[in-house]
C-alpha cells in the first residue's frame, strides 16, 4: 500500500540562490550541481529533515506538495 506521506519535490532554480542549506541539512534529498540545487528524487516520504530543508531555504525555492 502507498504510504500517506509521499510529497512532490522540486527546486524552482529560477530562485534558488545556490546557498547550498537543503544539501547540508538533507543530503539524501538535496544535492547541488554547478551552483543549484536539485532534488535527488521527484516524489519521496516526507521527513523531519526534507521538512528543515524546505523551511531552512533563505528564497522558499523548495516546493513540495502531497504526491
Ligand atoms: S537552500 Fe534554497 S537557495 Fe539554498 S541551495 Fe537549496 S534550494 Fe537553493
Amino acid at each position: 500500500m502507498e504510504s500517506q506521506n509521499r510529497v512532490q519535490v522540486r527546486v524552482d532554480h529560477d530562485v534558488c540562490v545556490g546557498s547550498g542549506t537543503c544539501a547540508m541539512v538533507d543530503p539524501d534529498h538535496f544535492e547541488l550541481v554547478d551552483g543549484k540545487a536539485h532534488a535527488r528524487r521527484g516524489a519521496v516520504e516526507e521527513t523531519e529533515e526534507l521538512a528543515d530543508a524546505v523551511l531552512d531555504c533563505p528564497v522558499q525555492a523548495i516546493l513540495s506538495a502531497r504526491a
